[in-house]
């Protein structure tokens, strides 16, 4: 008899959905707003799930949002704005918040060989928050014109399970139950959905912490607007541009040096800054010392040794180094663990895996989240062809074109960005030598330049 009324009661408590998204991050959002946005799929009941809370903070940053930009900004390539504006996006994008850019200047901090990208708007800066906040925003205007999608905050998935037609079926911490035709795994690094799937996820830590905070540039000139990444030998520090003479900050180093660092007040991390962004790696050593041990001096050890290697510039080189900082948005130091992990596959019966779920990377090349918006544009395809063919979205069939399209694109982009990572992270001479000599030599050949812009750019 128990057994019979907790049996009806479950079932009471189950409800059908074609898709079940697990994540409200840039990717899951983007693939529910996609597939909201496209004629082929359109209606199809999807669902989102995501444990933390967050339409209010997206609705509260959509009406109102802060006057400093916010700390987590990443750089999107021009595929990926294209994608957005495709889906109809970036019409919600709060414009003055975002920097498109057209300059990137890379630099070896041992030897200050350079290489400089040129390209006409060869990646854009936008707040994670704005980019999650216009996604919300498109699905809640479909919503309106007849293409809902109901989106659960808050809510965690306790649990996945097989029904007995094979359908996941997954556990809600409130209690629901939904059985799905395809479950997304947008639901990041420690995915519940790979892991019920039992994709394996192989990879390694980079023993390094990625630093990131809001800045504001000491302003006394007209400099053009650029990134700027220096490669020292305990990782690189990137400055990219932002809106309002403002730089989001980067810097990839050492859990050592990351807790030096995150104990300075921000004044100090400021100069820091400065010091790492110019300064040799020996003298670097000797201020990462006094500002485990006497911070006191920090300051001005630092001004006085930036103010020698000014002076010693040509009027012209100035120009070969970012403007000073001259101070951090209060509260907006984060630190985030960098790795390196890729699923063996994207795809199970009636399972895909997106974005960081299905792979991490170092972010020196800004592509981890520009290469979960191409996995989300790739599956959208297989799940609209399925739909127009009558197929069933979450067979092996509709899935498997996904896997193919997108794994050695991203697994060749994250053996780049692996390669890079170790080519720069050594001040041992022949391979300090070999990578300046290469340097040097890539930044007077302009179509290999082009090249790499265009695979960067994921064009
Ligand atoms: C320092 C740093 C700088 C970066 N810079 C760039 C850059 O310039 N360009 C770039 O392209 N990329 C960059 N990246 C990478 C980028 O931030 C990530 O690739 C991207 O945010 C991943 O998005 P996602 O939606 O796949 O995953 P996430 O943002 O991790 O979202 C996953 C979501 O799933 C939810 N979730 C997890 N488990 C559950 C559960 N059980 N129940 C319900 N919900 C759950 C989580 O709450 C979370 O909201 C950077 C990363 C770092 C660390």
């Amino acid at each position: 008899m128990f057994r019979a009324i907790r049996h009806l009661s479950t079932v009471s408590a189950m409800r059908l959905a074609d898709v079940v998204i697990i994540g409200g991050g840039p990717a899951g959002l983007t693939l529910a707003s996609a597939l909201k946005a496209s004629r082929s799929t359109s209606q199809l009941k999807v669902e989102l799930i995501e444990g933390g809370k967050l339409l209010e903070g997206l609705r509260e940053f959509g009406n109102s949002p802060p006057e400093d930009i916010t700390n987590r900004v990443v750089s999107l390539t021009p595929a990926t704005v294209n994608y957005l504006e495709k889906i109809g996006v970036w019409d919600f994008i709060r414009y003055e918040r975002i920097e498109e850019y057209d300059n990137i200047l890379a630099y070896d901090g041992v030897t200050n060989s350079r290489i400089e990208f040129e390209h006409v708007g060869i990646a854009t800066m936008c707040e994670n928050l704005n980019l999650q906040s216009a996604l919300l925003a498109k699905i809640e205007d479909l919503g309106e014109s007849g293409c809902p999608l109901d989106i659960h905050d808050s809510t965690k998935v306790v649990g996945i399970d097989s029904a007995g037609n094979g359908w996941p079926v997954v556990e809600l911490d409130n209690g629901e139950r939904i059985q799905t035709r395809l479950l997304v795994g947008a639901d990041g690094f420690n995915s519940p959905v790979r892991k019920f799937a039992g994709i394996e996820s192989r990879g390694w830590s980079y023993n390094r912490w990625g630093i990131v905070a809001t800045l504001n540039f000491k302003v006394d000139s007209f400099r053009q607007i650029t990134g700027w990444q220096r490669f020292l030998p305990s990782g690189p520090i990137a400055l990219l541009p932002l809106p309002n003479d403002m730089a989001s900050l980067v810097w990839s180093t050492t859990p050592e040096l990351a807790n030096v660092l995150l104990k300075l007040s921000e004044e100090k991390f400021a100069a820091m800054i400065n010091a790492a962004m110019k300064l040799d790696p020996e003298e670097m050593k000797y201020l990462y010392k006094l500002a485990e041990e006497d911070d006191n001096s920090l300051v001005d050890s630092i001004s006085w040794r930036l103010s020698l290697f000014n002076n010693k510039l040509q009027p012209e080189q100035h120009e070969l180094y970012p403007l000073e900082i001259e101070s951090l948005v209060p509260g907006s130091r984060a630190k985030f663990p960098l790795k390196m992990s890729h699923a063996d596959t994207y795809v199970g019966p009636r399972i895909a895996l997106v974005g960081d779920a299905a792979h991490t990377t170092h972010p020196l090349a800004g592509q981890g989240l520009n290469m979960g918006q191409a996995d989300v544009q790739s599956l959208v395809n297989c799940i609209e062809t399925a739909t127009e063919r009558g197929l069933d979205i979450g067979s092996t069939l509709a899935l498997e074109p996904y896997f193919s399209e997108r794994w050695p694109i991203n697994n060749a982009m994250l053996g780049v960005v692996d390669k890079l990572h170790k080519l720069f992270s050594t001040d041992f001479t022949p391979v300090v030598m070999a990578r300046s000599f290469g340097l040097d030599v890539l930044n007077t050949v302009p179509f290999v330049k082009d090249f790499l812009v265009d695979r960067m750019s994921s064009k």
